[in-house]
């Protein structure tokens, strides 16, 4: 089993889209960022890369990079979805929680689980998401910003070679024993 964890701030804007994971939500202001600054999604995909140890956002999806101006978390969430595949590991849960005073975010919740668990193959009870306020503390309470917490574990697959080395799996055949 592996932890990862993920924090991300982004700044409320004027013109700009409100996004929280992957959904468009009614709002005076939006996120600032280089993407769509999806927060919650970013808090996401570092804590999943945390875990398997392969870096940050910030690594894999650099923000002097044009090719992601303006493009959307879920993609982003997706090529991590994808990474985690390529290093043979597998999730086994995620929690996280986004902080923010305003606005009401529950009507949402159900659809941006639905849009996590999708883009990264996993079921509901996989996936848990909440949403808090700082009591109109610091800079989430003053509606300055908005940020978002995230936890996660992993799996990682054991390949056939290492299922032998451990004294074989049982008998399918697949390793010889
Ligand atoms: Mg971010």
């Amino acid at each position: 089993m592996r932890v990862g964890i993920g924090y991300d701030v982004h700044r409320l804007t004027e013109g700009r889209k409100l996004i929280l994971g992957g959904v468009e939500i009614p709002y005076e202001k939006g996120l600032l960022g280089h993407s769509d600054a999806d927060v919650l999604i970013h808090a996401i995909m570092d804590a999943l890369l945390g875990a398997a140890a392969l870096g940050d956002i910030g690594k894999h999806f650099p923000d002097t990079d044009p090719a992601y101006e303006g493009i959307s978390s879920m993609e982003l969430l997706k090529r991590v979805g994808q990474l985690l595949e390529e290093h043979n590991y597998v999730i086994e849960n995620i929690d996280a929680t986004v902080i923010a005073q305003r606005p009401k975010l529950r009507p949402y919740m159900e659809e941006m689980e639905q849009n996590l668990c999708g883009a990264l193959g996993i079921e509901r009870n996989q996936l848990n998401l909440k949403a808090t306020t700082e009591e109109g503390l610091g800079f989430t309470g003053s509606g300055e910003g908005m940020a978002a917490q995230a936890i996660c574990m992993l799996m990682p697959l054991l390949d056939l070679a290492d299922l032998d080395r451990m004294g074989g799996c049982g008998g399918c055949g697949g390793c010889g024993n």
